[in-house]
């Protein structure tokens, strides 16, 4: 077998910090080295990715996306499908934590760990939590710590749903215990450990987080909750807790439409985050990809149902610079390093040498192409390689 190495040409690059226009040399799965005039080493398979008029970026990180499928409230025809590479990388996404949500019973956190390994080996950064909405939540082994501790790709604990009819409505002593499951497995593991909380729709909102604060000695920067932009009143709450100095994940799936008339442009929320003086270190976006997104209304019935998309993620960075003309490099931040520093994964979500070599070609509008662990993945808009069984591939090597 031989050795990958892809170099990515004269594009302006931004790491997210600006580094001007660099060439970038990926070698096997890393970055080998950012400067001017890199050539391709003689003795590796190499490929030249021409970025000159374009835009260079880490590969975007996306803790929170159903790649086993979700869902689905409604009934069996809404069960969601898996996702595979292509439905990620062709939007840029490389790193991508997945996991369960409110289907506990049909879906499980072993098939979900067995569909990471399936991505890993497709050449995806994937990672799992061990969980469902549930608590007592689901996991492999007897208790979350120990699947956190025992097994390789799980990282954390989630998505546990508070402030949702559609949850076990834990209170703050269980979502405490929660916490210090995830945090001691993180410890002993040397791994993320967070724990990663649904935020529905009830009118208690954060109320349980701000309970845990209170009554225990939890590091806020333990729990992770998301889908904040799902209204303004829960978008105030997340301004609390992000001002208190926790990490506050917005859902770039959930946007106002005539379906969702409540919820708050993922763009728009950051952007609010911001002026009310919670940090862009503090705040990150994920998609909810392949996921389903069902709108109830206040009595609890099922008024639509839709599924997370992946291009959100992309696209909401776009709008941070377009809209609100954020730098490229503030722009990147919620999608790249503010997540790879909740997850504590100091190799993905920025350029540099020795990290994992995830780089994200623009033209600032679109996906050009996607370099994903060292591999030409996306190519001049098109997919090039695709995950195993995935249509197209008739067969697996
Ligand atoms: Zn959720």
């Amino acid at each position: 077998m031989s050795i990958v190495a892809t170099l990515i040409r004269g594009g302006e690059v931004y790491a997210p910090e600006p580094l001007g226009r660099v060439d970038i040399l990926t070698v096997g799965t890393l970055v080998a080295a950012v400067g001017r005039d890199l050539h391709l080493p003689t003795w590796a398979e190499g490929e030249t990715l021409d970025a000159s008029g374009l835009l260079v970026m880490p590969g975007l990180v996306d803790q929170h996306v159903h790649f086993a499928g979700g869902g689905g409230e409604g009934g069996f025809q809404f069960r969601t499908p898996e996702l595979s590479l292509s439905d990620l990388t062709r939007y840029g996404i490389t790193t991508a934590v997945g996991l369960l949500g409110t289907d506990g019973t049909t879906r499980s956190v072993q098939g979900l760990l067995a569909k990471a390994r399936q991505l890993v080996h497709d050449g995806l950064n994937a990672w799992i939590y061990t969980g469902a909405y549930q608590v007592p939540t689901r996991t492999i082994t007897d208790t979350p710590r120990n699947d956190i501790v025992l097994i390789d790709r799980v990282i954390g604990v989630g998505e546990i749903a508070i402030s949702d009819h559609r949850g076990s409505h834990p209170s703050a002593r269980e979502l405490a215990e929660l916490a210090g499951e995830a945090r001691t497995g993180g410890l002993l593991a040397g791994k993320a450990g967070v724990l990663h909380l649904h935020v529905g729709n009830g009118p208690r909102r954060l109320a349980p987080l701000f309970e845990v604060l209170e009554m225990a000695d939890v590091p806020i920067d333990t729990m992770v909750p998301t889908h904040l932009n799902r209204s303004r009143p829960l978008l105030n709450d997340a301004v609390r807790y992000g001002l208190m100095g926790g990490y506050v994940d917005i859902t770039t799936s959930i946007a106002p439409d005539t379906h969702d008339v409540q919820a708050v442009a993922p763009h728009e929320a950051v952007h609010a985050l911001r002026q009310a003086g919670v940090p862009l270190s503090q705040i990150s976006l994920s998609t909810d990809a392949g996921g389903s997104a069902p709108v109830f209304d206040e009595k609890g019935h099922l008024l639509y149902l839709g599924v997370g998309q992946a291009d959100t993620l992309f696209r909401t960075v776009v709008a941070l610079h377009g809209d609100y003309g954020y730098d490229w490099s503030q722009a990147l931040l919620p999608a790249t390093q503010t997540p790879a520093k909740i997850l504590k994964m100091p190799y993905v979500g920025r350029i540099a040498e020795g990290v994992r070599g995830d780089i994200l070609v623009t033209d600032g509008h679109d996906i050009v192409s996607l370099v994903a662990g060292g591999r030409v993945v996306v190519r001049s808009g098109r997919v090039v390689k695709t995950g195993t069984f995935e249509p197209g591939e008739v067969g697996a090597r």
